[in-house]
């Protein structure tokens, strides 16, 4: 056995042992919401940035990275230099960032909105923005709810300002720059991306606007001079309001894990196991959001959700379970260091490409049973609302994307400023305050840098989804059935195998036949 293989056998080995039992104590924490379930999860990372801050390790990972010839050894070798140079930092700072995070994601993870002495989860929230048709009481919700930004703020300030100091120290212009570098990304190329779905999207995007606002208009008696960001029947107008006739939450009244589960057997990807071992509905004290998690990268894969039968969480569970099948359909003869998602916008379309199957009217003919006479009342509306959702998402995505850029750049300046003057550029609302809005973002706090992962993986949707109806489903792009085990054996043998085994950009040209591509996404929402 040669050095390196002999060194790499000890990594994965030694690093296995750190990230396990990091990954289960944050499954553990999220559930209970406990303090110290948080401080057992926070020693976790701490302890594997500490073993990544290891210098004598760091030369070593160099030293072999210019002598092995060993394409799979090259490539845990890449990784680890990444992972070690993210820790190369003063290791005082490092653990004070993942303290303060950690703190302030807490503070996130437990806030409820109080409404006149009335406390609300985010699912009440949601339906309140979505149904209260009084502008007074929709502004009061809305309020109570941004005011964990002001709770947050001077921490989260504090904290950007921390991730600046150490991306500075390691020789990075700021935290931003520092993050995307690290996770084999850079700056230049995903502005481009960005500033190609701004023009392409903006037709399109201000046409819907000016339909949504007229409905709004009518809904909430106002003039629509008058409309304010709460009325745009979601938090961020992150989600597009619907404002077609239809009712989707009627249509998915039933049992939504059964319909993902039957759909996912169906493309040959079974998830019962993967369902059995989740936590899937709501319990006092615990977070309120979705994720999936991959505990040992050996089968042992959950999704964490809050589930209810409505179409929101029938979208929210076939994403989740996206990411599930693409974790445990990894080729298990690769290293622990490689069998990982290639990234993380590339497991990302893969949740997405499903998760859109919630609005397609294909797949609710099939697996809701909807009558033909419904199809017909609903399908142009729906094709439209899935477009609206797209676009609103993408826009909202440029807010973020742009604003954490220019936040990083320049912490000092007037945020709340910045952030309403991005709504205003790319979400095209009109509204000023003078408070954090900006900080009641948890992504800001618990995800930096990484919303443009969000639109990356639309795009690689949008590319998957035209090569599997090209290849193997046919029909139409728009609402396509994948209810094929093909599409499951293409995913596998395409994107779920070889998962870190390439970079992503090289995994996509060399199974994909070209490169990352805007123009599926934009053919598909943007015309
Ligand atoms: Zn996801």
């Amino acid at each position: 056995m040669s050095e390196v293989s002999e060194f790499l056998d000890r990594q994965n080995e030694e690093i296995k042992k750190l990230v396990v039992p990091a990954q289960l104590a944050y499954w553990k924490a999220t559930i209970s919401g406990k303090k110290e379930d948080y401080g057992e999860y926070e020693r976790g990372v701490i302890k594997a940035q500490k073993y990544f801050s290891n210098k004598d390790n760091f030369e070593i990972v160099k030293k072999f990275l210019k002598l092995t010839s060993n394409e799979i050894e090259k490539r845990q070798l890449e990784l680890l230099y990444n992972d070690y140079l993210s820790c190369q930092g003063d290791i005082k700072l490092i653990e004070e960032i993942t303290k303060k995070g950690a703190e302030i994601e807490q503070k996130f993870n437990t806030f409820r909105a109080n409404v006149n002495g009335k406390e609300l989860t985010d699912n009440e929230i949601k339906d309140i923005l979505k149904t209260e048709k009084d502008s007074n009481k929709l502004k009061e919700v809305w309020e109570a709810s941004k005011k964990q930004g002001e709770l947050v703020e001077k921490d989260l300030l504090e904290l950007i300002k921390l991730r600046n100091k150490l991306a500075k120290s390691m020789g990075f212009d700021n935290y931003h720059i520092m993050s995307l570098e690290l996770s084999e990304q850079t700056n230049g190329e995903i502005e481009k991306i960005f500033l190609e779905l701004e023009n392409a999207s903006e037709k399109k995007f201000t046409e819907f606007k000016d339909e949504m606002d007229e409905v709004f208009s009518k809904r909430y008696g106002v003039d629509k001079s008058e409309l304010k960001p709460w009325h745009y029947q979601d938090l961020f107008f992150q989600q597009a309001p619907q404002i077609y006739d239809f009712d989707l939450d009627k249509f998915y009244s039933g049992d939504i894990l059964k319909i993902a589960e039957t759909f996912y057997k169906n493309i040959g990807l079974d998830v019962t196991k993967i369902l059995e071992r989740s936590s899937l509905y709501e319990i006092p004290g615990k977070y309120q959001h979705a994720y999936c998690i991959d505990m040992d990268r050996s089968g042992d894969v959950r999704i964490m959700e809050s589930v209810k039968n409505n179409e929101h969480w029938m979208e929210t569970t076939l994403h989740e379970l996206g990411h599930a099948v693409d974790f445990s359909n990894r080729d298990n003869t690769m290293p622990y260091l490689l069998r990982l998602e290639a990234h993380t916008f590339v497991t990302e379309s893969i949740a997405l490409l499903f998760g859109r199957n919630s609005k397609n009217i294909t797949f609710m003919k099939k697996y809701i049973g909807i009558d033909e006479k419904e199809v017909e009342r609903i399908k142009d509306a729906l094709k439209q609302q899935k477009k609206l959702d797209e676009l609103a998402f993408l826009e909202w995505s440029q807010v973020m994307f742009n604003f954490e850029r220019e936040l990083y750049r320049n912490p000092e300046q007037d945020l709340n400023k910045l952030w309403w003057d991005m709504v205003k550029k790319y979400q095209k609302i009109n509204f000023y305050r003078d408070k954090p809005d900006w900080a009641s973002k948890i992504h800001i706090a618990s995800y930096p840098v990484y919303y443009h992962n969000y639109v990356l993986g639309k795009i690689l949707a949008s590319q998957l989804n035209q090569l599997i109806v090209k290849e193997i489903t046919g029909g139409d792009i728009f609402s396509p059935d994948y209810s094929n085990p093909k599409v499951g054996d293409f995913l596998k043998k395409k994107i779920f195998f070889h998962g870190k085994r390439y970079r992503w950009d090289e995994l996509i040209r060399k199974y994909l036949g070209e490169e990352l591509a805007p123009k599926y996404f934009i053919e598909e929402f943007c015309e």
